[in-house]
């Protein structure tokens, strides 16, 4: 059984690999560790291998580990899961990040909350990219309205997009998910001041998502193991 911190280098290898590939600069893309269901002491491992972009998907247990560890300063807690409209506060409170903003209700709340004490919270916003009912993310057709918005609060700065396309896509499907994707960033990101993350690629797509501009993976299962 491989350790915590030796599946931490073997994903940082993964991006360098990728990277190296996509001719693009391996310090250009950053790794978020999410450790969602997985206990504080998985994160103490990683943390003392040198990670310090974590994420948490249940805004519950993600404040409780944020608050467990609220003495290690130099960890940044992204939240990357749904919020209801009733959770915002804590999320505001605690997080330095959130990237699954996808309506303006949220994000008019998590300005409103956000403590004067802290930094504007960043926040990215989660595009459905590929359409799904199911799924969570602001649709296409609402995205520049969201954008517009976000840019008038003043207690959060957009940073850019999160997605989570399709879970088994055939290499077509996938090329044109990243390949749009990418194209909705580059417009935000030369229009926008501070509009520099794309976040997008997982343990299985990591690969393609950094071929395709990704600034940002978020792994877990690679880093952590399976989640029970
Ligand atoms: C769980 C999760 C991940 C990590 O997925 P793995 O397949 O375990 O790497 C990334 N992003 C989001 C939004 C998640 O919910």
């Amino acid at each position: 059984m491989q350790t915590i911190a030796e599946r931490l280098n073997s994903a940082r290898k993964g991006i360098d690999q990728a990277a190296n590939s996509a001719h693009r600069p391996p310090n250009s893309i950053k790794l978020l560790a999410v450790s969602k269901t997985k206990p504080v002491s998985d994160i103490m491992e990683a943390y003392e291998a040198g990670q310090r972009l974590f994420g948490e998907n249940y805004v519950q247990e993600g404040v409780e580990k944020v608050q467990e560890l609220s003495h290690l300063k130099d960890i940044e807690w992204h939240m990357i899961g749904p919020i209801q409209s009733n959770k915002t506060k804590v999320v505001a409170e605690h997080f330095a990040w959130v990237q699954s903003v996808d309506r303006e209700k949220v994000a008019r709340r998590l300005n409103e909350q956000r403590p004067e004490s802290m930094p504007p919270l960043n926040v990215c916003i989660q595009v459905n990219i590929d359409s799904e009912d199911s799924k969570s993310g602001v649709a296409m057709d609402e995205l520049d309205a969201l954008v517009m918005f976000i840019k008038t609060q003043e207690r959060l700065s957009l940073r850019g997009l999160m997605a989570i396309p399709n879970a088994n896509p055939s290499e077509k499907q996938q090329r044109e998910t990243l390949s749009k994707l990418k194209e909705l960033y580059d417009h935000y990101h030369t229009s926008l001041s501070n509009f520099d993350t794309l976040s997008v690629g997982m343990s299985s797509d990591m690969t393609e998502a950094i071929k395709h501009g990704s600034t940002m993976v978020r792994i877990g299962t690679a880093i952590f193991g399976k989640r029970s």
